[in-house]
């Protein structure tokens, strides 16, 4: 099947209430070119310097989200362009992303990545330390930076119990974080599900899926 096909297969299976980020990492911009030819306008992508090099030649109403691990030296270069940031984990990444949106005088939103994965490899932070992260007076005095919602990925496993544990996990971090309520805090997105578990994603409550190779097909990693 086409991207396109593949496209409108997935999308024709969504609730309205959730979004689709189709995941371009390592693809070309000519396969990037022909999703966005088929309507799609947000894309995700893991690294930095391949995220501002595709925005430089792709059309400009596309929304770039950054899914991957940030590094804070890295920060500024998508910071005039990136429309959401997932992956982050840390006050010390919130500070280095708000000051460089108030060089630019702009506000960018950002997802808390929470860790739910029993697995070790995956990054995020643990429930209570999100928690005491969106109560800081330090993070309330950051005006440039919106948190809109949590990420989180579930562990690399075939078991559909567990990485439904998971994602109810996510959920519920959400309900309960949501309740804060301050001038940067806006909790209403939960980023959860990829090619492999979106399903089960949507069906515990996710309202953003991060899918990559069920629309552009496998990757190769040289
Ligand atoms: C690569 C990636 C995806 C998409 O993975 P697929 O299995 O290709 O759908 C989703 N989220 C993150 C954080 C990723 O790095």
């Amino acid at each position: 099947m086409s991207i396109k096909e593949n496209l409108q297969k997935i999308k024709n299976t969504l609730p309205h209430n959730v979004t689709l980020v189709a995941v371009s990492k390592t693809k070309p911009v000519e396969d990037i070119l022909e999703a966005y030819h088929a309507g799609q306008r947000i894309f995700g992508e893991n690294k930095i310097q391949e995220m501002v090099d595709k925005h430089e030649v792709m059309p400009k109403d596309i929304q770039w989200h950054m899914i991957g691990h940030v590094q804070t030296n890295k920060v500024k270069y998508m910071a005039p362009f990136v429309s959401l940031i997932h992956g982050v984990d840390s006050l010390k990444l919130l500070k280095e992303i708000n000051k460089q949106a108030q060089k630019l005088d702009r506000t960018i939103d950002c997802l808390l990545q929470l860790k739910i994965a029993e697995e070790d490899s995956k990054f995020g932070m643990a429930f209570a330390e999100a928690k005491a992260l969106l109560l800081s007076e330090e993070f309330n005095a950051m005006k440039h930076i919106t948190v809109v919602g949590v990420m989180g990925m579930a562990t690399f496993t075939e078991d559909d119990v567990q990485i439904k544990a998971e994602f109810t996990k996510l959920k519920t971090a959400f309900e309960s974080l949501k309740k804060i309520q301050t001038a940067n805090c806006k909790l209403q997105t939960i980023s959860m599900g990829m090619s492999s578990d979106y399903e089960i994603a949507i069906a515990c409550g996710s309202t953003m899926i991060r899918v990559g190779s069920s629309i552009f097909g496998e990757r190769n990693y040289n």
